[in-house]
């Protein structure tokens, strides 16, 4: 088996608690430096990058709102405003723009806006044929095909043609991320664990239903909501497919969340990968720190491929069953999704879990997905 090499661009990772979360180290050079390894131009990086196609069924009962024109001003009180939202305050900086929260003085609710200049993420490169902008245009046209009360919602976009300013306005999600990023973390105990999980759970197994591989499943794209409710962010390296197919080539997530398989130079399928880093944030949810930590990115992947999962005696049994099926290293003998729905520690507390019924008009969605999980009163 080939090793991904990673030597060029090896990073420090040893200082990284649990919550360190580096993405893969091709994005985060593109980002600061504009640069990228070799390996990112080649033909096998995101082989299997696909658009949602253009018929593909919409599972929104209201569609996401597309606004060709930008104003940039400032109220009376000389706080910036874009179009009808008043700037509060920066809230998340990610790889390639920042996250924004903003009040919209038309219902007066604040949103959570991720903006980015069109001109910058042009210029970065993350294929051959692709840019960071290619990216953007990507999770924007994934996130218009969903909805679901464990996604996060995205309301609005601008994009002005005249300006370089283009805006994602999502759900703001005023919680923390599942896992406080703080220090030395020591677990959020089985309890709250359990109940976020399945919040997981029940949002992937609706992206998957619908042929969507999140691809950077991890506490920092997990945001909880003042009355604890788990949602899926961050769709930047998601990917759509129409034939059933999630085979895909390198990842680029993030390292210690990565799957064993993911780490060497052949493919791999993105739905089993999503429930490894389920796993391995299942892990940190209750242990405080990633299953897999090196002291370089490749000591990391190292790590994830051979070095056997350690879990601490004193885990309850049906907890350590449950981890050692999310995190098997062989794709073909880990735990589905579906079977994690139902295992015995998920359902401890609150039954099987609740899959409402799908606004997707594709019968063959909605058979797959209401058949994955619990199915909801009226059976549908
Ligand atoms: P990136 O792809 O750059 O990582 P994310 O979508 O993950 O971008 O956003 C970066 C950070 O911004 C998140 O980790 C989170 O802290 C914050 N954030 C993103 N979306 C929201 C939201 N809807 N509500 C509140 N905070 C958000
Ligand atoms: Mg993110």
């Amino acid at each position: 088996m080939s090793r991904m090499m990673l030597a060029d661009f090896d990073r420090d990772v040893g200082c990284c608690s649990c919550l360190g979360f580096l993405r893969m180290a091709g994005r985060e050079m593109d980002s600061f430096t504009g640069e990228h390894p070799d390996f990112l131009l080649d033909e096998g990086y995101r082989k299997r990058t696909v658009f949602p196609a253009k018929d593909r069924a919409i599972c929104r009962d209201k569609p996401v709102k597309e606004t060709a024109h930008l104003t940039r001003s400032e109220d009376s009180d000389g706080y910036k405003m874009v179009n009808e939202y008043v700037r509060q305050g920066t809230i998340g900086r990610g790889s390639y723009g920042k996250v924004v929260l903003y009040r919209s003085i038309n219902d007066g609710m604040q949103y959570a806006i991720k903006a980015f200049y069109k001109s910058r993420l042009s210029k970065v490169r993350v294929s051959s044929s692709e840019t960071a902008m290619t990216d953007v245009h990507r999770e924007v046209s994934i996130m218009k095909l969903l909805e679901h009360p464990n996604i996060i919602n995205l309301v609005e976009v601008i994009d002005d043609p005249e300006s370089d300013h283009f805006y994602m306005v999502l759900e703001y999600v005023e919680g923390k991320w599942i896992c406080d990023a703080s220090g030395a973390c020591g677990g959020i105990g089985e309890y709250t664990a359990r109940r976020y999980l399945r919040d997981i759970i029940a949002g992937l197994i609706y992206l998957h239903a619908h042929d969507i591989v999140h691809g950077d499943i991890k506490p920092e794209n997990l945001l909880v909501t003042r009355n604890g409710t788990v949602k899926i962010g961050d769709f930047s390296v998601s990917q759509a497919f129409e034939d059933g197919n999630d085979e895909l080539w390198r990842s680029p997530g993030t390292p210690v969340f990565t799957a064993p398989e993911c780490c060497i130079g052949l493919s791999y399928h993105g739905k089993v990968a999503d429930v490894w880093a389920l796993g391995v944030t299942l892990y940190c949810m209750i242990l405080g720190y990633c299953p897999f930590i090196g002291d370089s990115l490749q000591d990391t992947y190292d790590k994830i491929v051979d070095t056997p999962l350690y879990i601490p005696e004193e885990v309850d049994p049906e907890l350590k069953d449950l981890l050692q099926g999310l995190l098997s290293k062989d794709p073909s003998q880990r735990l589905t999704l579906e079977s994690a729905a139902k295992h015995p520690w998920v359902i401890r507390e609150g039954g099987p879990i609740p899959i409402g019924s799908c606004r997707c008009k594709s019968e063959s969605t909605r058979e797959e997905y209401t058949s994955a999980g619990a199915k909801n009163d009226n059976g549908t």
